[in-house]
């Protein structure tokens, strides 16, 4: 056998396994020996049949007592029946429709089995159990793999394919990883990972095993993300002159933060340097990203070029047009706006500006990106970017202007530096680290179900001071869970008994959008004082009156927006609900409710209630979750990882990271003859990103 040998040649695979099969995507043996379990189960104790604890799992050695024999309960259903015993004692073992045990059962012989057993009246059974000759196991008396299954795929089958190819080619498996960094990072050796992957000799030699599949996947993803940067930093760009910062900061109504300020400088060392910008500015929301944006493009439009700048939203991309014209138009900057709702007239008027060059920075949503819009001279693209764009994508902005114009991404995603190097691997990355002066910061308590009076009445307080609650729950409707606050339930609770003089509304992810929109508008008129909702509001208005935010069940939202990129419904963030209040002039307030005591739990929410730096929540969330949890899903825009979602720290991730740092250096081009194996893969990796390889 070897790694190319398709498993359809394998015994006991005909066309229709092969088939279910291939949707796994499982063809060759290479491809089950890159399949890794998502799971184990502990088969190498054996316990004695006495000792044997209900309802579990376990491995039994006996011997066969009786012949087994087989009654037909009615037309398709037949059971067979044998006796075992071990020293400790005896065990009925059932199987239903299994005949072929009478024959592979033989009295007097030792067997493995492996089930779960119950006491039935004064019987120990065992129903079902996978059985193995004692001096012949294989799928016991081991730890075995758990794979992802299909219709028409066991894990019995995958596991039995599995042991094949491991014992038939994993020794062929070629190793991309350069011998010296084997060396220097203390990895195992391809063979060694495969197998231990897949049947572990035991705990430790699967830490081992992971270890290695882990780094080699993130190495070669860090390789590629950064020989993309290096790559992409030789690319020719427009050099803008250089101006006076001074110059730019007499427009602005605010003194800059020193983090502003650092942002502002790196932009203008990009801009100047005659290579091509492309920057990704972060910091949280409120930390004055917009100032950043609106230097940049002074920069170019004093360099001669327009600046195009996208926003997720109409909404947002009417509040910058708004907000930059008043800032840039004192300095003669013509400020426009392009978005799909000006009508046809509008647009048209709108492009033929832009096409005159009677614009010098337009702003807009992704209706920038339409055919038709053509620019005179554009040279800056600014995205204010909410959704990871993949890296093929991102590349496609720039295919408006003639030269490859500089590029700058701004997010509000707090990511932790190492994740954003691997996400934004291709873009140099600036943060905006400080909040503007003289926000006073939300504060956060924690409360248990004790303090429910005392939060009611801090409640009634707010509301009786002017100002609007939200209470977030985790359900929308009861049944959802156990104790779970739901929304419906527990608004009609709160308005019924404990404040019917206030105005309690509530809104949820079930509603028709249009009632949604209308409850959110009366929340924002303050026409609603305690808005019930679940988080959708996240993605809420704006409600500067809004002083206060109520978490219910908080120990069920995750810390941060890593959450978020999961996608996962009623697994959010705290950070970004918290986000929601602390925006108008007023002291806010966030209570977390929990009933929870567990010490974990504990200490995620007091940490959480005593920091306010979206950067260090998400620091935490990656440090206590691990990034495997991240890589498992794929919204976060890098190309398919296979053993990434393994990984249990972030150790494996940084050292990943500087191992690809250091090979870059040494081989720009990754064209050293024992580079090159790596090279490839690399290609493989990217292979669904399409050209930028090539
Ligand atoms: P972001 O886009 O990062 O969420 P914005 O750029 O919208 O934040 O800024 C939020 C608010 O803070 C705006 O009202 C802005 O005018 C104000 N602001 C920005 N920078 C400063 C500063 N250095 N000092 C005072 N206020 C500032
Ligand atoms: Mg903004």
């Amino acid at each position: 056998m070897t790694p190319e040998t398709l498993l359809q040649a394998l015994p006991g695979i005909g066309p229709a396994r092969a088939k279910a099969l291939a949707k796994l995507g499982l063809v060759t043996a290479e491809d089950l020996l890159n399949d890794y379990p998502r799971g184990y189960e502990d088969r190498t104790r054996l316990t004695d049949i006495a000792d044997a604890p209900e309802g579990e799992p376990v491995c039994i050695s006996a011997l066969v007592a009786e012949p087994p024999r087989t009654s037909r309960i009615r037309a398709g259903l037949s059971v067979s029946k044998s006796r075992i015993v071990d020293g400790s004692g005896s065990a009925e073992v059932t199987f239903f429709n299994q005949e072929y045990v009478r024959r592979a059962l033989e009295p007097g012989e030792s067997y493995v089995f492996y089930g779960k057993m119950e006491t039935v009246g004064r019987k120990r059974q065992l129903t079902n159990p996978v059985f193995e000759r004692a001096d012949r196991t294989r799928f016991t008396g081991r730890i075995m793999p758990v794979y992802s299954l299909t219709a028409g795929v066991s894990n019995h089958l995958l596991a039995s394919l599995a042991l094949q190819c491991v014992e038939g080619c994993a020794d062929q498996m070629p190793d991309e990883l350069p011998g010296e960094l084997r060396q220097r990072y203390q990895l195992a050796a391809v063979e060694y990972a495969l197998r231990n992957v897949h049947f572990p000799a035991d705990e430790e030699a699967l830490a081992v095993a992971r270890r290695r599949l882990v780094f080699e996947e993130l190495f070669t993803l860090s390789c590629g993300m950064a020989f993309l940067r290096r790559r992409r930093g030789e690319k020719e760009g427009q050099a803008f002159p250089r101006r006076e910062l001074s110059e730019f900061l007499a427009l602005l109504p605010f003194a800059p933060t020193s983090a502003q300020r650092r942002a502002m400088e790196e932009i203008a060392g990009d801009l100047a340097s005659g290579r091509s910008m492309n920057r990704l500015v972060q910091g949280d929301v409120g930390s004055g990203k917009t100032a950043v944006a609106a230097f940049a493009a002074w920069l170019a439009c004093a360099g001669g070029f327009q600046t195009a700048m996208m926003a997720p939203t109409e909404i947002l991309a009417r509040q910058h047009w708004e907000t930059l014209s008043g800032l840039l138009a004192p300095a003669g900057i013509r400020v426009g706006l392009l978005t799909g709702s000006l009508g046809a007239a509008g647009k048209r008027a709108a492009r033929a500006a832009l096409a005159a060059g009677e614009v010098d920075l337009m702003v807009g949503t992704h209706a920038l990106l339409s055919e038709g819009v053509e620019f005179e001279n554009l040279g800056l693209v600014i995205t204010d970017e909410q959704h990871r764009f993949g890296v093929g994508q991102r590349s496609a902005l720039a295919s408006k202007a003639e030269k490859p114009p500089h590029v700058l991404v701004m997010s509000a995603t707090p990511i932790p530096r190492t994740l954003a190097l691997l996400i934004y691997g291709d873009l140099d990355v600036t943060i905006i680290d400080e909040l503007p002066p003289g926000r006073s910061p939300v504060e956060t308590y924690l409360v248990g179900e004790d303090k429910r009076e005392r939060m009611y009445r801090f409640v009634r307080k707010q509301v009786e001071a002017g100002r609007q609650v939200y209470v977030i729950c985790p359900a929308v409707e009861e049944g959802e869970g156990a104790d779970l606050k739901a929304v419906t339930a527990y608004a009609a609770e709160l308005s019924k008994t404990v404040f019917p003089d206030l105005r309690v509304a509530f809104v949820h992810g079930k509603l028709k959008a249009r009632e949604k929109e209308k409850v959110m508008a009366a929340f924002a008129g303050g026409e609603v004082d305690v808005l019930v909702s679940t988080t959708v509001v996240e993605v809420g208005v704006d409600v500067p009156n809004a002083s206060l935010m109520v978490i219910e069940n908080a120990e069920r939202f995750g810390l941060s927006q890593l959450h978020q990129l999961r996608g996962r419904v009623g697994r959010s963030q705290l950070h970004q609900l918290r986000g929601r209040v602390g925006r108008g002039k007023w002291q806010s307030y966030c209570v977390l409710v929990s009933g929870n005591h567990a010490p974990d739990t504990r200490e995620r929410m007091k940490f959480f209630a005593q920091t306010t730096d979206g950067f260090k929540i998400a620091e935490k969330d990656l440090e206590l979750r691990g990034p495997g949890d991240f890589f498992g899903h794929r919204q976060h825009g890098l190309p398919a990882l296979r053993a990434a979602d393994l990984a249990g720290d972030t150790r494996v991730l940084k050292e990943a990271q500087r191992a690809a740092g250091e090979l870059l250096d040494a081989d720009p081009d990754l064209s050293r003859p024992e580079n090159r194996p790596l090279m490839e893969r690399v290609r493989r990796l990217f292979a669904e990103e399409g050209e930028i390889f090539n």
